[in-house]
């Protein structure tokens, strides 16, 4: 009936008056589809929210009896029972490609909240985390420089290093006392003495000492004359001394692995935040990939991932993440400028003598002029 009252108002009624009343007529028949869309809208939503808290109870369950949260052949009983339900107009490619967004929502949900529960990761609205170590802040916007000897060779190498560093008003010092060496018979550090020589040299020049631990049995001697535990990259995986550092009050400096992903070195991280410390620096020193023009890989994306990730602290090792002092003072300030709390890179007196990394070690009038170029302090 009402059509037909409707086609006969339009009968006698002129031109444009007959357009505009048709839109009309048009623009309401729209209203009340977009007002069944939006009630539709709001059952998938709502339909969504009943799935995930579902997703969730189901994730509680799997965590008890320890399966994993994706389960390939679940999702593909799901798209078959979904394929031979479907009446149309959605074609079979559509219903997977929507439902496939689904599931992966499922899991990048029942996964965040995993995340969420790790001790190093950032909360929200989480500031910064900041150490003072021996009077010198690590975090919190100045950016800092850890540098030294690759390796501890003598006290008069040390003290021309740190000598040279505390004029530039750097306020870390590194070197190997252990040395992780790739050959077993090339040079592996002076041991306990290697410490107390940093230490004595750190103190004469109000410096902190960072230094790498590679043996539990050293965990002592390290504590009593470090103040900056480093784990080496080579170290990422060796869990017994990350749960070991994880007991000390000391910061700790820890190195991504060669091959490690960013979720595995956060992972590596959570291993000494769970024993207790949440002194943790990270430090992204390259990693390996098919490039033979730089020694490893940089990834510069690691600094903003971790900060956002983490409220630690993100050091970029320049030194061994290039093997290039030609390029060392960009990738500096590209780091800075991405994020990073400081630099490392090392110094030697003489680096052609040098008894490991002689490419990558700078001069003291190397160091003098990285300083002024990537810190604008000369
Ligand atoms: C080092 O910093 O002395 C060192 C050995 O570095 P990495 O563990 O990153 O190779
Ligand atoms: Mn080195």
């Amino acid at each position: 009936m009402g059509t037909r009252k409707g086609a006969q108002v339009l009968r006698t009624v002129p031109g444009d008056r007959m357009w505009l009343l048709s839109a009309a007529m048009t623009e309401a028949q729209l209203q009340g589809l977009r007002v069944e869309i939006d009630a539709i809208n709001g059952q998938l939503l709502d339909l969504m929210n009943r799935r995930l808290r579902l997703v969730e109870r189901v994730k509680d369950v799997k965590e008890r009896t320890g399966a994993k949260l994706f389960s390939p052949r679940r999702e593909s009983e799901m798209f078959t029972k979904l394929l031979l339900q479907n009446e149309g107009p959605m074609t079979a490619d559509l219903v997977r490609a929507v439902f496939k967004e689904i599931f992966k929502l499922s899991l990048d949900h029942m996964e965040a909240d995993t995340r969420r529960r790790l001790q190093v990761h950032r909360l929200d609205g989480e500031p910064d985390k900041v150490y003072e170590i021996r009077g010198h802040k690590m975090g919190g916007g100045v950016p800092q420089l850890i540098s030294g000897p690759c390796a501890v060779e003598s006290a008069d190498q040390v003290e021309a290093v740190a000598a040279h560093l505390e004029s530039l008003g750097v306020g870390f010092l590194r070197g190997g006392a252990f040395k992780p060496r790739t050959s077993p018979y090339s040079f592996q550090g002076l041991g306990v003495e290697g410490l107390k020589i940093l230490r004595a040299a750190a103190d004469r020049h109000g410096m902190a000492v960072v230094t790498e631990i590679l043996d539990p049995r050293n965990f002592e001697d390290s504590e009593r004359y470090s103040d900056v535990f480093q784990v080496g990259a080579r170290n990422m995986y060796n869990y017994e001394l990350l749960r070991l550092l994880g007991q000390s009050d000391k910061p700790v400096l820890l190195k991504r692995g060669f091959m490690a992903t960013l979720e595995e070195f956060i992972l590596a991280a959570e291993y000494i935040a769970k024993e207790g410390n949440g002194q943790i620096i990270l430090c992204e020193r390259g990693i390996r990939t098919h490039e033979k023009w730089t020694r490893n890989t940089l990834d510069l994306s690691a600094v903003p991932l971790l900060k956002a990730e983490t409220p630690f602290p993100v050091v970029v090792d320049v030194g061994h993440g290039t093997g290039r002092k030609d390029i060392m003072a960009a990738m500096a300030k590209a780091a800075l400028a991405a994020g990073a709390d400081a630099i490392m890179v090392e110094t030697h007196p003489a680096p052609a003598l040098a008894l490991s990394d002689n490419a990558q070690q700078m001069t003291l009038d190397e160091i003098s002029a990285f300083h002024g170029d990537v810190f604008g302090r000369a």
